[in-house]
């Protein structure tokens, strides 16, 4: 008898929902016209690190941030001149056709803000509210300030607990109750109930003080990666609200890519997730764009979203001593990213493509056959030549010394024939 293959097969353009979690049932929140919520794509978001208060830089930032697809920009409002600039910075993004909701993140003082600039409130999308940052005597007066203020101007909040700023009063109550109780658990355990619970009756009292169920969105962000997964499925199992997701304070460079991708991955694909915003400490003149393409890498690698074409190549091994396979990957891959500048806007779905660049005929006509462009090169003692593979079939054989110019000439013309010119 034959052995029962279990073959898995890939999402593609034909099939993109295979292999897709199934999202978590939420109620949908618009955050000034991007809905929020399971029957919507995740959101990518961001933030700024300019001073709210310097318009211009803030402007070129926010530009900037939505330019690279942030879908929707946070802007510290951290004091009065702060607030003071928001409804200016709202109106000239405007006028310059800059679309990304702008939110607000209060700490501290947000309730006096809001207060004191209603046309800040009015010119937001969403207003963020740490509970564990609106103060200890009037907290909870504060919070319902804040609440208030949002539902008279019909804004959305997003409950944002973080465990660097949690609740003392809360966590200190359950680490009593835990020492006293007949099996106590451990510190870690208790600490995410706090977190969890801080949520949950933050937006219970968001409720009780008139905001509307499907105007509320949850985040317990922690810098930790087995934290953030145990909080959210918690979270996930005990709310229907639209979470927010992120690793807080994720770190710099590989450290805090390769973190968040770890911890954000886990929990998208529970399904639980409907907006995630990456939290990279940019190197000194760094682009805090960054945090958007990582963002959309993460959905776009678990299959979520698709943003850009994605280049699959080989690591390379001793069958390729030259680094012309690795200039060529790296070309073809900055070439898409110039490209897709104008085919965004030009061809529809082109951002599913997938090309192949591999460094020899081991896995290179294999892997090539699985994109929708493939080019395999030649490895050490093999013929130099390099098959094209276009939808799985050999569709020519490059050699010489303009192979990569002719081959994106290739995807060029795959490009406008693929997909169909946006009207
Ligand atoms: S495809 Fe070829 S060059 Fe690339 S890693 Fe495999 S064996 Fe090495």
């Amino acid at each position: 008898m034959k052995p029962t293959l279990n073959v898995v097969a890939r999402p593609s353009a034909e099939r993109p929902d295979l292999l897709k979690p199934r999202r978590r049932a939420t109620p949908s929140v618009s955050v000034g016209g991007v809905m929020i919520g399971a029957a919507h794509p995740i959101v990518v978001q961001s933030m700024t690190n300019t001073d709210t208060a310097d318009v211009a830089s803030t402007f070129e930032q926010v530009a900037h941030l939505a330019r690279a697809g942030s879908q929707i920009v946070r802007v510290t409002v951290n004091n009065e001149q702060a607030a003071a600039a928001v409804p200016g910075l709202v109106q000239r993004l405007a006028d310059a056709g800059i679309t990304a909701p702008i939110v607000g993140d209060f700490h501290y003082n947000g309730h006096k803000l809001l207060a004191a600039y209603p046309q800040t409130a009015a010119a937001l999308a969403k207003f963020r509210i740490n509970p564990g940052n609106v103060g200890t005597k009037h907290r909870d007066e504060n919070f319902q300030t804040i609440v208030k203020i949002a539902v008279e101007h019909g804004k959305p909040v997003r409950i944002g607990v973080n465990w660097g700023s949690l609740d003392q009063d809360l966590l200190t109550q359950l680490m009593e109750e835990n020492a006293r109780a007949a099996e106590p658990v451990s510190a870690r355990a208790v600490t995410i109930e706090a977190i969890v619970r801080s949520a949950l009756q933050s937006a219970e009292l968001a409720e009780a003080t008139g905001m509307a169920h499907d105007a509320i969105i949850l985040s317990a962000k922690t810098s930790n990666v087995r934290d953030l997964i145990d909080v959210y499925r918690e979270l996930a199992a005990r709310c229907d609200y639209p979470l927010h997701l992120g690793l807080t304070e994720a770190g710099m460079g590989m450290k805090g890519i390769v973190a968040t991708a770890a911890g954000l991955s886990n929990v998208l694909n529970d399904g639980i997730g409907d907006t995630i915003r990456v939290s990279l400490t940019p190197e000194p003149g760094g682009d805090r764009a960054l945090e958007v393409e990582v963002a959309q890498q993460v959905l776009q690698s678990l299959g979520l979203r698709a943003f850009s074409p994605q280049v699959t190549s080989c690591p390379g091994c001793g069958r390729t001593t030259s680094t012309f396979f690795q200039a060529m990957a790296k070309e073809i891959q900055a070439y898409l990213k110039e490209r897709m500048l104008v085919w965004r806007g030009r061809y529809i779905g082109v951002e599913e493509l997938e090309v192949a660049v591999m460094g020899c005929v081991v896995n290179g006509p294999g892997e090539s056959k699985h994109a929708n462009l493939g080019i395999s090169l030649p490895g050490t003692f093999e013929e130099p030549v390099a098959p094209v593979f276009v939808d799985g079939a050999l569709r020519t054989t490059l050699r010489g010394d303009h192979i990569v110019a002719e081959f994106t000439q290739i995807l060029e013309e795959y490009v406008a024939q693929h997909y169909p010119e946006a009207t």
